[in-house]
């Protein structure tokens, strides 16, 4: 088809070429005539490939077959004097030496002349094949014009057929107007009205092949019908039913329509991702460390433009990165979101305290522990109590000791915890555990007040616990019980027969006296109290006891404080869980229930909790993993970050002092004799004055034993040990627990330590030295300095450096510091008294002939007690 088109000598001489490329040698052709039905034929050239080719380029390979068809070369000659074709440079000669070493022979027999007339030929081939490439494109293009010209055309008469559809219908309408006008004059409406049926039906049919104004000639108004431009929505309409007529007339705005929904797309796409960043703002609940995604998460942002953001302030965190919550806070108001610092973690978040209606609650048994010094029969009473309890057939038998055990009395039961000592109390107040709500404090009635019931009492009071006095050994005959109740007043226990509101009651272990008036005197207690759980709830407590049994494997001694235990219940305690597989009470009975104040043996935990931990029955196992898993974490948080706060040294405690505003210094204090003891304790509390003052939380005789390190935990007091040492158990505690103690052995350096310290959370005091003056006798302007003052020195001498006042007629009217003092030219450090100088304000230049300037010194004093 190109060759009639072009016509230029090229294509001529190129056309033999073709036949030869076509008749591929290594070719068998043959004419297969094949026949259709209506009798029609044809034929058609078949050609059998022998073998396989190599690339097009290589010369030598045609030359195979050319023995075979010896017509071909023939036809290659005449080729040989149009070397017309010189467009691209000749190939490279390339002999390929696979064929060479098929077809050696062959490659000799051709002439040289032969190659020559080929090598042109496939130049020519090339040449063509550009051409034909030029030619197509040419073609495509006017192709391409044709096309638009045609569009064109079509735009133009259906835009001529619309305008004049429009006409038509603007008159349709006025003459169906003026036919209603008449119809409503004449009264044979019927004739009429089939009138204008057929004229609203002709002008439809005019134009059956404009199918766009169709729609349009019906809703809009004859004016605007065709030059409205679409809405949005009847574009979708169109594309979504395509009718015959808009696909034949209308298919280039079906083609942009396409394009226009892609943009739309798009565009929509955008928005997506863009709205949410912009428009929801949310709050974000921040726990003291989380990661990156987490926090993305939960502002509803993508954890790559967290990663971004993070990027872009010079950090390069991944999302799996933990930040803690100042970082996080930052990020998410960057991001436009609020922010709810959570102080423990959400984590925890209505595991503890879940509030009770007060119609819920109902009484509970009182929860005792038992504290007295050494030997004066805590043991003793527990089992007295306990024994005196068991039914009589039981008596003797044996009892299950678990840690806690329940007696009851007239009906009412009591729960002991069965760890005599202020240990376990004290233990579990470390851990923020309170189980204990009344305390026996058992005083032998021969021994009197000795240190660890001192102890015991600073324990009882700082956990606000009442106090009822067991005068233990009463049957003895030196036992004093009235010397117990004097000495008690002492240390502010008043008995009720000394006209305080401590119950008091004398009894005796060994001979099991009293112990009813005992459990009289705590029920009574316990009514003053009120106490009161909700049982209809999911349980609450604390651990007692807990231990790896081998049998059984952990097993922990729990008081249930609120709601009921039951076998099944998922717990979590200290941070460990488990699923509850039995309870065992303090009689080795498998029970079904632990209501309120019930202690219970729980088996079935995954590990040992501690003692002191709280427990709480939660949903499901992932709620138990989740809370115990950032137990865990936080646990080895602390042990990481242990040496970053020392909670227990005096240093710290002045800047926790200072920063909370708190103006008392606890301090738990061990002495030898309670002689220096008394005298510390007075030396320690005549320090002080209303800003601030020591509180001693503990003072006894005795090394420092862990009871002191509990003690000094719980209440974030430092330990001071006057002549007296740690023992190991209290050392480990201490470091554990990062309590500072510190070991003096003359009162005056323990009471001046102690008074540093006082005294350094005073703040200091701002005091002002008076220099000197100077005045001003005149005002110099210097271009480039400003306004500098002659002076004379009058009292004193004049600093540089120093604050400095401008007074004028006694009234200070500048403060500021000065720019320069000059001697004659020189700077200078200081002018004595009675010389002359030049002097520059600082940022002030207003000073007049006559006016003082006033030089000062501003000091910071320490104060000190
Ligand atoms: P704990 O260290 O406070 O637990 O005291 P124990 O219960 O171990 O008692 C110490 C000693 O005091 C034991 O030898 C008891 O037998 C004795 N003891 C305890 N209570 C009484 C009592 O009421 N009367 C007499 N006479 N001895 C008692």
């Amino acid at each position: 088809m190109s060759d009639t088109k072009s016509g230029d000598d090229k294509t001529l001489s190129v056309t033999p070429k073709k036949t030869l490329t076509l008749k591929r040698p290594g070719t068998e052709q043959g004419t297969v005539r094949q026949n259709f039905s209506h009798g029609r034929t044809k034929s058609v050239v078949v050609e059998t490939k022998k073998r396989k080719f190599s690339m097009p380029g290589d010369r030598p390979e045609p030359a195979a077959p050319v023995s075979v068809f010896t017509p071909k070369p023939a036809a290659a000659a005449p080729q040989a004097p149009a070397p017309a074709a010189p467009v691209a440079p000749p190939p490279p000669p390339r002999p390929a030496p696979q064929p060479v070493e098929r077809s050696g022979m062959v490659l000799n027999e051709l002439s040289r002349g032969e190659m020559e007339a080929r090598r042109r030929a496939l130049e020519g081939s090339k040449a063509r094949e550009v051409e034909d490439r030029q030619r197509a494109a040419e073609e495509a293009k006017r192709r391409a014009e044709e096309e638009e010209r045609r569009r064109r055309e079509r735009d133009d008469s259906a835009r001529r057929q619309a305008e004049e559809e429009a006409r038509l219908q603007a008159e349709a309408e006025s003459r169906r107007r003026a036919e209603e006008e008449a119809r409503r004059r004449a009264p044979q409406a019927a004739d009429l009205a089939t009138a204008e049926e057929e004229e609203e039906v002709k002008p439809r049919r005019v134009s059956p092949g404009s199918p766009a104004s169709t729609p349009v000639r019906r809703l809009a108004t004859p004016e605007v019908a065709r030059p409205a431009k679409p809405t949005k929505g009847e574009e979708d309409r169109r594309r979504g039913k395509l009718t015959l007529n808009s696909a034949l007339s209308d298919e280039d705005a079906r083609a942009r329509s396409l394009s226009s929904m892609r943009r739309r797309q798009e565009k929509f796409k955008r928005a997506m991702h863009n709205e949410p960043r912009e428009k929801v703002m949310r709050e974000v609940i921040l726990p003291e460390t989380i990661t990156v995604q987490e926090l993305a998460q939960r502002m509803s942002e993508r954890a790559v433009d967290v990663v971004k953001y993070f990027m872009k302030q010079g950090q390069i965190l991944k999302p799996g990165d933990v930040i803690d919550a100042d970082t996080a806070e930052l990020v998410a108001s960057e991001f436009g979101h609020t922010v709810r610092r959570v102080a423990e973690s959400d984590i925890e978040e209505g595991l503890f305290n879940i509030a009770d209606r007060p119609e819920d609650l109902v009484s509970r048994p009182p929860v005792v522990t038992i504290m007295g010094h050494v030997d004066h029969g805590k043991t003793s009473l527990l089992d007295a109590i306990r024994h005196a309890n068991v039914a009589s057939g039981e008596a003797g038998g044996i009892t299950q000791h678990i840690g806690a055990y329940q007696v009851e009395r007239n009906g009412q039961k009591i729960t002991f915890i069965d760890t005599p000592g202020h240990a376990a109390f004290t233990a579990m107040r470390a851990r923020g555990a309170q189980a204990t709500d009344i305390a026996i404090l058992v005083v032998a009635a021969d021994d009197s007040v000795m240190p660890q019931t001192i102890e015991s009492i600073n324990h009882a009071k700082a956990a606000g616990v009442p106090i009822i006095v067991a005068i233990n050994k009463i049957d003895k005959h030196d036992a004093n019980p009235q010397k117990v109740r004097t000495e008690l007043l002492r240390h502010e226990v008043f008995v009720e027969s000394m006209g305080g509101e401590v119950l008091d009651v004398e009894v005796s272990a060994t001979k099991g006296t009293g112990l009813d008036k005992l459990l009289e005197a705590i029920l009574l207690q316990a009514e003053i109290l009120d106490l009161k759980a909700n049982p209809d709830r999911t349980a609450e407590g604390v651990v007692i006891e807990a231990q790896l049994d081998k049998g059984r494997g952990p097993v922990a001694t729990v008081l249930v404080q609120t709601g009921t235990l039951m076998p099944g219940d998922i717990l979590v305690a200290g941070n460990e869980w488990g699923r509850v597989r039995a309870l065992v009470d303090d009689h080795g009975n498998h029970v079904q229930e632990a209501p309120p104040a019930m202690p219970v043996e729980v088996l079935g935990l995954q590990g040992t909790p501690l003692a002191g931990d709280r427990f709480a029955v939660v949903n499901n196992e992932a709620r138990a993993r989740e809370i115990t898993e950032y137990r865990q974490r936080l646990a080895r948080d602390k042990a990481v970050a242990k040496h970053a706060g020392q909670r227990g040294s005096l240093e710290q405690m002045m800047s926790q002092l200072q920063t909370s505003g708190l103006k008392e210094f606890p301090l738990v204090i061990k002495g030898d004799v309670q002689g220096s003891i008394e005298a510390i304790r007075a030396a320690l509390e005549a320090l002080g004055n209303d800003e601030v003052r020591v509180r001693i939380v503990h003072a006894g005789a005795g090394g420092i034993t862990e009871t002191d390190v509990s003690l000094a935990e719980t209440s974030g007091a430092a330990i001071i040990g006057f002549n007296v040492r740690a023992n190991a158990q209290a050392r480990t505690a201490a470091a554990a627990a990062d309590i500072e103690i510190r070991y003096y052995s003359i009162i005056y350096n323990l009471v001046d330590d102690v008074k540093a310290a006082l005294s350094g959370m005073l703040s200091p005091e701002r005091r002002e030295t008076f220099i000197g003056n100077a005045e001003i006798l005149e005002i110099f302007d210097i271009s480039k300095i400003g306004k500098i003052a002659g002076c004379r020195v009058t009292e004193g001498k004049v600093e540089r450096g120093a604050g400095v006042r401008l007074i004028r007629d006694n009234v200070v009217v500048h403060e500021g510091t000065l720019k320069t003092l000059k001697r004659f030219k020189d700077e200078v450090s200081e002018v004595p008294g009675g010389q002359e100088c030049g002097m520059a304000f600082q940022n002030y230049e207003d000073m007049r002939v006559g006016d003082v300037i006033e030089c000062f010194r501003i000091e910071m004093v320490t104060r000190t007690l």
